[in-house]
């Protein structure tokens, strides 16, 4: 019987062990490490993970994601209304005041809430688990952003019982990143003497997370934590979106912001470009065949355009970033050095403004992916 460390991500889950004296990351049935966080329903079955990513343009209205920020909250909640409304599919008020999302499942209309969704994608998780791993599986540790209110929290419980799963612990993804930093350094300070001081930024598809830790040698103490909940890698996706959706209404005549397939194409696309931004200063293409009133459409971007529409966000990381670092009571030459985590830090300008801040360059010594699910794993061990 094994205990699984999983890190629910806005975008996607990671699920990790504690095996043979280390910790193994576990792959899904695409052989993936990432699985989205996305479930979907058709009129045969339920489709989850990466297969129900991939349908997603065909099955936008039954295709369920960003739960999120959903879990937790009433319907009514400005939070839940703004997220609604980048959301494709269906969500109505149930008659307790929740939130119930409306799709077509075998034929028929179904209301699931956001934790009954959340929970067919950890079964998910479990049975792709229990599969690598050849062994039952009823224990996990599970990761929440230390933004997460007490509803978000028991919301989060809730969708564990329902697929079965013991949570032995919800684990502040702050923590078990600090913890899968700390664990292995054999070169930790001794406790009497002066601290090793380490800031960590997670910035990932929804929200950013800095906290600044004290290392001894076996014991990690958490100075201060900051968080923006409401800044992350979809922003800058939808700013691009935005700016594409301009071009294309005077290029072609086309306002793809009316039609849900058509943005959703181009979400997935602007994505893209924004990786490759991260590695390369050069103008990028955009193309998409068939995209809108059967017209193909072009266009291209570069780094400093979307580092000119983003500059707003840059600014807000740095105000995060700066109000950590006051928090902490640290000066930036106690410092020792700044760990990077989440996809959206490999971001240069969101590097920029790290350096400015702490007058460092960002270190990768934790995996930039998995060092949340790696601390959970570690947890259970
Ligand atoms: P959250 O932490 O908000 O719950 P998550 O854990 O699912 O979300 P991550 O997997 O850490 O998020 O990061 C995903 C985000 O990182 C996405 O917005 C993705 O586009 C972005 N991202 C991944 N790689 C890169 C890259 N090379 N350049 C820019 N952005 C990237």
């Amino acid at each position: 019987m094994s205990v699984i460390g999983i890190d629910f991500g806005s975008e996607s889950c990671y699920v990790a062990v504690a095996k043979a004296g280390g910790i193994e990351t576990i792959a899904n049935d695409y052989s993936l490490r990432a699985t989205p966080s996305c479930i979907a329903f058709s009129g045969k079955n339920r489709i989850l993970g990466v297969a129900a990513k991939n349908q997603q343009v065909t099955n936008m209205k039954n295709t369920v994601y960003g739960l999120k920020r959903l879990l937790g909250r009433k319907f009514r909640d400005p939070h839940v209304q703004k997220e609604l409304k980048i959301l494709p599919y269906n969500a109505i008020e149930t008659a307790n005041g929740n939130i119930g999302i409306k799709v077509n499942y075998l034929g028929e209309e179904h209301v699931f809430s956001p934790e009954q969704c959340l929970a067919m994608l950890i079964t998910k998780l479990k049975d792709d688990s229990m599969h690598a791993l050849q062994t039952p599986i009823n224990d996990c540790v599970i990761s929440v952003p230390s933004y997460f209110t007490n509803n978000e929290r028991k919301a989060l419980l809730d969708s564990a019982a329902i697929a079965g799963l013991n949570v032995l612990r919800l684990f502040n993804e702050t923590t078990a990143t600090a913890l899968s930093y700390g664990i292995y350094k054999q070169d930790l300070p001794a406790p009497e003497e002066k601290p090793r001081n380490v800031i960590f930024v997670d910035c990932g598809h929804s929200a950013l997370q800095v906290f600044a830790c004290a290392y001894h040698k076996g014991k990690l103490r958490m100075l201060a934590t900051a968080s923006d909940p409401n800044f992350g890698g979809r922003d800058i996706d939808l700013i691009l979106a935005e700016y594409f959706c301009k071009e294309f209404q005077t290029k072609y005549k086309i306002d793809a912001r009316t039609n849900a397939r058509a943005f959703t194409r181009l979400l997935a696309e602007v994505e893209k470009i924004k990786k490759q931004m991260s590695a390369n200063q050069t103008t990028l293409p955009l193309n998409i065949e068939c995209f809108m009133e059967d017209k193909d459409v072009h266009g291209t971007v570069k780094r400093a355009d979307m580092e000119e529409l983003c500059a707003h966000l840059f600014e807000k990381v740095e105000v995060t970033l700066a109000s950590c670092l006051e928090k902490s009571g640290l000066q930036v030459d106690d410092i020792h050095s700044v760990e990077i985590v989440g996809g959206s830090t490999r971001i240069p300008a969101i590097k920029q403004r790290i350096e400015k801040v702490f007058q460092r360059t960002p270190s990768t010594t934790l995996n930039q992916d998995e060092s949340v699910s790696r601390g959970c794993a570690l947890q259970c061990a």
